[in-house]
């Protein structure tokens, strides 16, 4: 990742490991940079992780990531993961809120990775290594409440790096009328099929052939996760233009 001080470990990772990305973990060394630096080289340590802050603001990447870090067991394969110099029960300092939040940006324009916090394994977005419980090593104390407490704000400083409008506020127009059920007009299925598949719309819904106020839900719930695409044209219909549409796809099917 550029702004990263690319500082690769011979070990502790698997190659060619990552799938698909749902999100980035935040974790705490509970010890120095330099400390996690030299363990993560050795090979008893069976841990690492992609990226890694110091107090002072510098950002290591350790792992390629498109390799899988060894960083919260069941959760390597899919979620990035960022490992910050401190102690349990210590906040991240300001330096520290800056580089995940680059990292998460990063991860939004490289993966898809949306921006908002997450709270769970089946979640996407800046999620933080307890929410995994025991299936993710049971480390119920890592990062600590007053670090999974500066996630929003982690998230807020994501959307300025991006310069994507500030999410969480906002609802889809309706769409026009005249978008219910015309065959002159693109189906909605498709749409509502993506939507189902990348996690906006819940699965239960039946297909239907308008926009009717669940979909437009739906669009709202992808548009607030990824303001950028609001409204960037009208290819496809009123409220997902091209390149929302691409970023919809990718959540939905790169899988
Ligand atoms: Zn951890």
């Amino acid at each position: 990742m550029p702004g990263a001080l690319w500082r690769p470990i011979p070990v502790n990772h698997t190659r060619g490991g990552q799938d698909s990305v749902r999100g980035v973990v935040v974790h705490i060394m509970a010890g120095t940079l330099t400390g996690t630096d030299s363990w993560f080289r050795n090979s008893r340590a069976q841990a690492s992780s992609h990226f890694g802050t110091g107090k002072g603001g510098t950002l290591y990447q350790w792992v390629d990531t498109a390799d899988r870090a060894w960083a919260q067991a069941g959760g390597n394969r899919t979620w990035l993961s960022v490992e910050n110099e401190g102690q349990g029960g210590d906040v991240l300092t300001d330096e520290q809120l800056d580089r995940v939040a680059q990292v998460l940006a990063w991860a939004h324009k490289t993966h898809g990775v949306p921006l908002q916090v997450a709270s769970s394994p089946d979640g996407r977005g800046l999620g933080y290594h307890a929410m995994g419980g025991s299936a993710w090593g049971g480390h119920t104390s890592c990062p600590g409440s007053r670090i999974v407490a500066q996630l929003a704000d982690i998230v807020r400083r994501a959307q300025k790096v991006t310069g994507a409008p500030a999410a969480g506020d906002y609802t889809a127009p309706a769409f026009p009328s005249g978008l219910a059920p015309n065959r002159a007009k693109p189906s909605a299925k498709p749409l509502q099929r993506a939507l189902k598949a990348a996690g906006f719309m819940s699965k239960s819904v039946a297909e239907a052939d308008n926009y009717g106020p669940r979909t437009q839900d739906a669009v709202a719930k992808f548009h607030n996760a990824h303001p950028a695409y609001r409204a960037a044209g009208k290819s496809y219909d009123p409220a997902i233009g091209p390149r929302g549409w691409a970023a919809l796809n990718r959540l939905a099917y790169d899988k």
